[in-house]
């Protein structure tokens, strides 16, 4: 019994105390990143596999704050989304993507941009003005920028402003993207309902692959559906060449994963594009 209690005093107390008090850090932190600048963009690489090129690039978001060191996005996208910094956060990281793009494409870079969205970002009803403005602003192409929504963000499409945004990003040309697909609310309806251009299948499959077959038949099928409407696919978490190899057998058209290339600093990015004789 004694050592029973013992545990128990452990388990309880100073954990659940220090991850509590840890919360409330992160959202006082998280009101001010902003104005003190802590907010950066890294660009994931993602790599046509019949010629081996860099199509497109994901922008993920970094958070170093000088206080709690850098933080990742799964704790405090989350956080974000609860209290509505996301809005004026996206929209940071939309302006800041649009900015990134105009640069590379000066520099003959021409990678189509995703951006991740939250669904609270869908159901404002700035969206439409907003995107118009920085396409406007760094004279891009519509097609050139992507927006990647998961299936939780588009799951509320009885919401009459999420089918409203949802129309205003087709009509301006911007690409839409299914995230994380096969996780969660998956539902293939999304797929025919809604105007997705690009399957993103999650890296839980992907990094099944090798070993198991449910999740090869499954990758397989994906693909030849996705194919069969029209979409583009691409496979996220690539980590090894054997899930490569497997994909290319598979004919999918676009990965993203440690094994090309970590998410970078642009500057990286570029370097690492110099050294491989694109651009
Ligand atoms: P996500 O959109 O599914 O992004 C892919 C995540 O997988 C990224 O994590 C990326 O670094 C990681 N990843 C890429 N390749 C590999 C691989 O080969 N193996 C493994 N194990 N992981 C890989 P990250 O950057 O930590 O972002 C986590 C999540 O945070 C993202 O998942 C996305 O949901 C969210 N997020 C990131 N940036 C933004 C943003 O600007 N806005 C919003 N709303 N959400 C964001
Ligand atoms: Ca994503
Ligand atoms: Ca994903
Ligand atoms: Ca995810």
């Amino acid at each position: 019994a004694r050592e029973s209690d013992d545990t128990r005093y452990r388990f309880f107390t100073p954990a659940l105390n220090e991850s509590l008090s840890r919360r409330i850090l992160v959202e006082q932190a998280l009101r001010q990143a902003l104005g003190y600048n802590e907010f950066q963009l890294v660009y994931q690489p993602q790599v046509k596999l019949d010629d081996n090129q860099v199509v497109g690039v994901e922008a993920l978001l970094r958070w170093y704050n000088p206080k709690l060191g850098q933080v990742p996005p799964d704790q405090f996208i989350p956080i974000a989304e609860e209290d509505g910094q996301i809005l004026p956060i996206g929209l940071w990281v939309l302006e800041e993507a649009c900015r990134q793009l105009a640069a590379w494409r000066e520099l003959g870079f021409n990678p189509v941009m995703s951006v991740n969205l939250s669904a609270r970002q869908l159901r404002t009803h700035e969206l439409h003005t907003q995107l118009q403005r920085l396409l406007e602003k760094y004279q891009l192409p519509s097609g050139q920028l992507e927006l990647e929504l998961t299936e939780r963000a588009v799951l509320d499409t009885s919401h009459p402003q999420v089918r409203q945004s949802l129309a205003v990003v087709e009509e301006l040309g911007v690409g839409l993207a299914l995230d994380d697909f096969g996780t969660g609310y998956s539902s293939l309806r999304y797929l025919t309902e809604h105007p997705f251009n690009v399957l993103k299948i999650d890296k839980s499959f992907v990094q099944a692959l090798p070993e198991r077959d449910r999740e090869y038949t499954l990758v397989a099928a994906l693909i030849a559906i996705a194919h069969k409407l029209g979409m583009d696919v691409v496979a996220e978490g690539v980590e090894t060449a054997e899930q490569l190899a497997i994909l290319q057998s598979l004919q999918c058209p676009v990965v993203q994963g440690y094994y090309f290339s970590r998410p970078l600093a642009p500057d990286d990015l570029l370097a690492r594009l110099e050294r491989r004789g694109q651009h």
